[in-house]
């Protein structure tokens, strides 16, 4: 079976130096709120090139405590509305609804999966505060047209980079291409933790410092508390593996498009949709670094039945579009055809930094032999 991300074995090749940071930190007898922290929040800001880095729990809660903080400043409050994509993972959407605003669905565009600049500006009202892009699959976000906008209505700009941890955009990082962005480190992202861990990056200082205080239950000083806070913190363990981690991103992330680029070139099917960017150099273009490799077709449950059958595992992001989910019953009422039509049809392949030249030779061989 050709697995679809096999995880194991991407640890396994830094078995030994995350050994040793283990120990490093098992000897330090220091596990929260210590060094390994502040060195990996210091390597990562250096990573993406922000002013700062602030490690939290998780992805999810990062995009939270941006808006937490925002709402501390006073430029959003509650009931404020946030424009997000209407075909992201959940956490998104949810990330803007546990913090008490509004969540604001806006169609992607059909070719590339991302938010489309030309469906936002008829989604702002008086009471949008924020936009919220996705790097979906691993792709940035053509952010120019989402800047201006931004720009126009005096509006902040969020990144979600839980799936585009190195994914540049006209030669600056992602997480550096708005005013502040969540980053999950879920063990299965391209930048992986060896358990649950995220971050936020940002310039802006006051937000940094509000969020420094808010992962740690308000607390900017031991024992002084400036705000209602959380505990999410980003643990000393955690940190050290990602620093660890961070070194073989970059590395990771052309091997991924080595797989991307053999796929595009080698993949031949009538009936199965390649994502974008056919035409383009993959190997050259930093602008994505698939994170999955989604392709789209209308057969898709009899396809992926198919693959298991010939040995290929393959996962769907995702089935159900976050207004169609049972938790967001107040969404039920809207209709997102694009998204809904992404939703039925959309089907990842493996890719990893791990796969070897003969288990993607055997994926494309196997899906041009698809009947369907
Ligand atoms: C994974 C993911 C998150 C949430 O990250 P967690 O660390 O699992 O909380 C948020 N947004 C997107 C797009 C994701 O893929």
């Amino acid at each position: 079976m050709i697995e679809f991300l096999n995880i194991k074995q991407i640890t396994q090749r830094n078995k030994q130096e995350l050994m040793q940071a283990f120990e490093a930190v098992l000897d330090s007898g220091w596990f929260i709120m210590g060094n390994a922290l502040r060195t990996f929040e210091q390597e990562f800001a250096g990573y993406c090139g922000t002013q700062s880095c602030i490690g939290v729990a998780n992805g999810l809660d990062a995009l939270i405590l941006i808006l937490e903080a925002y709402k501390e400043t006073g430029f959003m409050k509650p009931g404020d509305e946030v424009i997000v994509p209407s075909n992201t993972y959940i956490a998104s959407i949810l990330a803007v609804s546990k913090a008490g605003l509004t969540p604001v669905l806006c169609e992607p565009d059909i070719h590339t999966y991302l938010l489309d600049p030309a469906l936002i500006e008829k989604k702002i009202s008086k009471k949008t505060k924020a936009i919220l892009p996705v790097h979906l699959y691993g792709q940035v976000c053509d952010m120019d047209p989402i800047v201006a906008l931004a720009k126009k209505y005096n509006l902040k700009i969020i990144e979600d980079c839980a799936q585009s941890q190195g994914a540049m955009y006209h030669g600056k990082r992602c997480g550096n291409l708005g005013d502040a962005a969540g980053f999950s480190f879920y063990p299965g992202k391209n930048l992986g933790a060896l358990g649950d861990a995220g971050a936020v990056t940002t310039h802006d200082e006051t937000l940094a410092e509000i969020i420094k205080a808010w992962r740690n239950y308000g607390s900017h000083k031991k024992y002084e508390n400036l705000y209602l806070g959380v505990n999410s913190r980003l643990d000393e363990l955690q940190a050290a593996l990602l620093s660890v981690k961070l070194k073989s991103l970059d590395a990771d992330n052309q091997k991924r498009r080595e797989i991307a680029q053999y796929y595009i070139n080698n993949i031949n099917h009538p009936g199965i949709v390649l994502p974008a960017s056919k035409e383009r150099d993959v190997l050259n273009d930093h602008s994505h670094v698939w994170h999955v490799f989604v392709v789209r077709t209308e057969k898709r449950d009899s396809f992926q039945q198919y693959l298991l059958e010939n040995g290929v595992q393959t996962v769907i992001h995702y089935p159900i579009p976050p207004h169609h989910q049972k938790a967001y019953t107040s969404l039920h009422s809207q209709q997102f055809p694009i998204s809904e039509k992404i939703h039925s049809q959309v089907i990842s392949l493996p890719i990893s930094p791990v796969m070897q030249a003969n288990e993607y030779e055997k994926v494309c061989q196997v899906v041009n032999l698809f009947s369907s």
